[in-house]
């Protein structure tokens, strides 16, 4: 056995079958094991990474078939009709650090020079923060930031950049800790149609302005000598978002954001390697697959074309750009037709493979896959990083069901752009020293409304495309291709 495996370790570059042998490991724990210890002396450390991973779902669906007895615990992308993707966060990985300070230092500057803001806004760069950290809640009037646990109790809170402590926030928000606007939160963001006292810096796009914010309390408080009352910047930061990425700025150049991205893209962006096309190419030959973006189509169709190449459209039966999610899976918005970048007319003769609409409703995308599949009830899937619009609408509001993209399951796992000691864990907290860890909200929705959890398309891309992973239908198992640190 043991020279077999030696021939294949080393041949494993030009081998073609590896995805098959890694389907046979998983019926034999013990093989896996005995891989991962020989291959370690041979340095071939992806290798040795794809063997962790494998053991991780043996141990998992181990657990999970003595649990439930049956796949049903399980996931995989073969049971599933129709597969639809997320573009920005999702299929394009933006490289964190370049993006977060070019959004930072453009809001920054918009305020300084259109909002008369203190120049200081503009000299603490984003790098040399601990602030950062996906999912905080702004408090506007007070120019609190807030951490949520599941249950919606204020778990960490800062005024400012400036970390309040636990009597300050029972002192403020009460001894329970609650703030009754942040309530059912997921629920109310997806109703939303007025103004509400809060803003959630819930994505990758907002994380770096949550910065800013905090910023602007500190610099007004220091102008004044004290904290206000009632804070009133959120308008002008509004404004600023306006700026950057309205749906207009990449055509016209304009806003600071699109031109930058345009000018040099690689410095942004990473092209989606082989594996991942080729995974992409190969889900299309047994599957439905679309495209689901908000991005408007002259960028959508820029990013894609720069991560999957010029024939990026043939990898999708259908694409929508500028869909408006969460209000894509909820209310009733027609599809439009393009003419090139620019919306035509409401389709209403039905959707047609291989086009490229605009806007949309999730009923009338059923509908056409309903039909395409010669199925009254397909099984349609969404791969997305946003856990309110991509992962919680689709579950809540339709049949859909979804795969979570949350780069936190590995960027915790060192100290990095995505952790910060201020805020802890995006997955877990305790209200103070000693005392239990629980879910945070964000985690809680995740494990409730996705299937499974992934840091990145990445992590599935070396498996073949009817491969079982644990979900979570049985606990945390659905975290792949490990536990966050903090469970
Ligand atoms: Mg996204």
């Amino acid at each position: 056995m043991s020279l077999a495996l030696k021939a294949l370790v080393l041949s494993r570059q030009s081998y073609p079958g590896w995805s098959h042998i890694t389907k046979c490991l998983l019926t034999c724990s013990r093989a896996t094991v005995f891989l991962e210890d020989f291959i370690k002396p041979f340095h071939l450390h992806s290798t040795w990474l794809k063997c962790q991973q494998l053991r991780f779902v043996h141990s998992s669906l181990s657990v999970g078939f003595e649990d439930k007895g049956s796949v049903n615990s399980t996931f995989s992308f073969a049971d599933y009709d129709v597969i639809g993707f997320d573009l920005d966060h999702t299929i394009a990985k933006y490289k964190l650090l370049p993006t977060f300070e070019l959004v930072w230092s453009i809001l920054a500057d918009f305020l300084v020079k259109n909002r008369n803001y203190p120049p200081s806004l503009c000299q603490t760069p984003v790098v040399s923060t601990d602030f950062l950290s996906k999912g905080l809640i702004v408090d506007k009037a007070r120019g609190n930031f807030l951490k949520l646990s599941h249950d919606h109790s204020i778990v960490r809170a800062s005024h400012g950049t400036t970390r309040m402590t636990s009597d300050e926030i029972r002192h403020i928000y009460g001894t329970n800790r609650i703030w009754e606007p942040v309530m059912n939160l997921a629920d109310r963001l997806c109703y939303q149609n007025q103004i509400q006292p809060f803003f959630v810096f819930k994505d990758n796009f907002v994380i770096a302005p949550a910065l800013t914010c905090a910023q602007i309390v500190d610099a007004l408080d220091k102008e004044q000598g004290k904290s206000s009352i009632c804070y009133d910047f959120w308008k002008d930061v509004y404004d600023g978002f306006m700026y950057m990425f309205q749906r207009d700025a990449f055509i016209k150049q304009v806003g600071g954001y699109f031109p930058a991205i345009q000018r040099d893209i690689s410095t942004y962006i990473n092209p989606c390697d082989t594996n991942l096309r080729k995974w992409l190419d190969d889900l299309h030959s047994k599957k439905k697959t679309y495209l689901l973006t908000g991005s408007n189509v002259d960028y959508a169709s820029y990013l894609a074309e720069f991560c999957l190449g010029p024939k990026w459209k043939d990898k999708f039966d259908l694409i929508i750009t500028y869909a408006c999610k969460p209000g894509f899976f909820i209310a009733n918005r027609p599809f439009l037709n393009l003419d090139g970048i620019n919306e035509t007319s409401v389709v209403k003769e039905g959707l047609q493979p291989g086009r490229i609409y605009s806007q949309g409703n999730w009923q009338e995308l059923h509908t056409f896959f309903a039909q395409l599949v010669g199925k009254s009830k397909p099984k349609i899937l969404y791969i997305g990083d946003s856990v309110l619009e991509d992962v919680f609408a689709p579950s809540k509001f339709t049949s859909c069901e979804s795969v979570a993209v949350v780069q936190e399951i590995v960027s915790e796992e060192s100290s990095g752009l995505l952790t910060s000691e201020m805020w802890g864990s995006y997955f877990s907290d305790c209200l103070s020293d000693g005392e239990k860890s629980e879910n945070t909200l964000w985690a809680d929705l995740i494990m409730k409304h996705s299937q499974i959890a992934i840091p990145d398309l990445e992590s599935v891309t070396s498996f073949p495309v009817d491969q079982r992973y644990p979900s979570f239908k049985n606990g945390p198992n659905g975290f792949f291709p490990k536990l966050p640190k903090m469970f």
